[in-house]
């Protein structure tokens, strides 16, 4: 399942302005990464998105209350990051319920974006995301942070893909602040190469999924299902 295809329903994978960037971290909150994160992207007054495992945030709600006051977006990744694919109707409302009450303790508002585990997307992930008035939101690049080795290796797969678009997009990087098998994953990789990002983007907006334009047409479609 490529993160570009739309077989199953329009999910948001771009924004349409070249001059905009989405950094994206899934799998947190995790400590420390995901806090200096937080410290580098202040530094560069850049907005991002957190797409947090419901468990984790049960753990260190104190976390996902930090990414919220920094003025970040932060979106349902489940409750406990399984492979949808293989739930029932049940089990996967009940994924996405318990990560949505797990985020509305802590932060007082519902997420409106949703952001499947393994990118799984099959129709009754998509609809019963929308049901719950979230957005499904992919990528258009991979940072493949998670088998880094190194730093350069993640900023190497961006600036490849980045420039494979030839500057068409708004996109939407993937990388990650944690780790869905245990919390306290090591992201000291994906943590540097960030900062290099924001040093070679410099030019760019980076701004949370929801400011990207292109992409303002479906939160408003949402809103009103
Ligand atoms: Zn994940």
């Amino acid at each position: 399942m490529a993160p570009g295809a739309q077989l199953y329903g329009r999910t948001v994978t771009h924004g349409d302005d070249p001059g905009q960037m989405a950094l994206t971290y899934d799998d947190g909150p995790n400590d420390p990464h995901t806090l200096r994160l937080l410290e580098l992207l202040a530094k560069h007054n850049a907005r991002a998105t957190f797409f947090l495992i419901g468990r984790y945030v049960r753990q260190r709600p104190d976390i996902a209350r930090a990414i919220q006051a920094a003025g970040h977006e932060i979106g349902n990744h489940t409750f406990t990051h399984p492979n949808l694919i293989f739930l029932s109707a049940r089990k996967l409302r009940q994924e996405l319920d318990d990560c949505n009450k797990a985020l509305e303790d802590t932060l007082g508002a519902k997420p409106r974006l949703f952001r499947p585990p393994f990118g799984g997307r099959r129709p009754n992930v998509l609809r019963t995301a929308r049901a719950l008035g979230m957005t499904p939101i992919m990528w258009s690049i991979t940072g493949f942070d998670w088998s880094a080795k190194s730093p350069g290796y993640v900023i190497g797969k961006v600036t490849r893909q980045v420039d494979s678009h030839n500057g068409k997009h708004g996109e939407i990087i993937l990388l990650h602040d944690g780790g869905h098998l245990a919390f306290g994953a090591d992201r000291s990789h994906t943590v540097t190469a960030t900062q290099r990002l924001l040093e070679m983007y410099a030019g760019k907006e980076f701004v949370s999924v929801s400011w990207l334009k292109g992409f303002v047409a479906e939160t408003l479609m949402t809103e009103r299902d």
